[in-house]
C-alpha cells in the first residue's frame, strides 16, 4: 500500500461522504501539478496549479499567474474557483472539492471555505513551502495572533456609520443570501 492510498484511506473515514477514488484523486493531483508546472515554465507565475472536482469531474482549473497579471491574489486555488464559479454560474461550490498542488495559503484556504468546498487534497506541504522561501507558513502563525499582536496593524474608523449600511442590506427583501 502507497502513502497516498493510506492517506485517501483516512481521508474515506475522515469524509463520510462516499468513496474517494484512489486512481481519480491521482488524476486530479496530477493535474494540478501539470498546470503549475506549466505557471513556471510560461513564467506566469509560480509552479502551483489546482482544479475543482464534482462527482468525478474536473470542473475548474486554475494556476498561479502572479507575475504575469501583477496580482498578488492570483494563485492557482483562486483561479480555479473563479473558473469553476464561472462555468457554473454560482459563487456557491457546494459538493465540490479542490485538489492543490500544494497545501493552500491562508487566503486560499478562506475563499475555499468561501466558496463552501468541502475538502481540500494537496500536494507539497506548506513546510515544503516554507524551506523554499515562501511566506505561508508564517502568514498562518501572523493569524493565530491576537489582533493587536500581527505585523499589520488594524484601525476601525467610522464602524457605525459603516454597520449602518449592512443593517439596510439585511432588511432588503431583494437580498441574495451567500
Ligand atoms: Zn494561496
Amino acid at each position: 500500500m502507497t502513502g497516498v492510498h493510506r492517506t485517501l484511506d483516512t481521508v474515506m473515514t475522515r469524509m463520510e461522504t462516499g468513496h474517494v477514488d484512489a486512481a481519480l484523486a491521482e488524476h486530479c493531483m496530477r493535474r494540478a501539478i501539470e498546470l503549475g508546472r506549466r505557471a513556471a515554465e510560461t513564467g506566469e507565475g509560480g509552479p502551483f496549479g489546482a482544479v475543482i472536482v464534482r462527482d468525478g469531474a474536473i470542473v475548474g482549473e486554475g494556476w498561479n499567474q502572479v507575475i504575469a497579471s501583477n496580482d498578488p491574489t492570483a494563485h492557482g486555488e483562486i483561479m480555479a474557483i473563479r473558473d469553476a464559479c464561472d462555468r457554473a454560474g454560482s459563487f456557491d461550490l457546494q459538493g465540490c472539492h479542490i485538489y492543490t498542488s500544494g497545501e493552500p495559503c491562508p487566503m486560499c484556504l478562506g475563499a475555499i471555505y468561501w466558496a463552501r468546498i468541502g475538502h481540500v487534497f494537496y500536494g507539497f506541504s506548506i513546510h515544503a513551502a516554507e524551506i523554499c522561501g515562501f511566506d505561508d507558513q508564517r502568514f498562518y502563525q501572523q493569524l493565530a495572533l491576537p489582533q493587536e499582536q500581527r505585523d499589520v496593524g488594524q484601525t476601525q474608523v467610522l464602524g457605525e456609520e459603516a454597520f449602518a449600511v449592512l443593517q439596510q442590506y439585511l432588511g432588503r427583501p431583494d437580498r441574495v443570501p451567500y
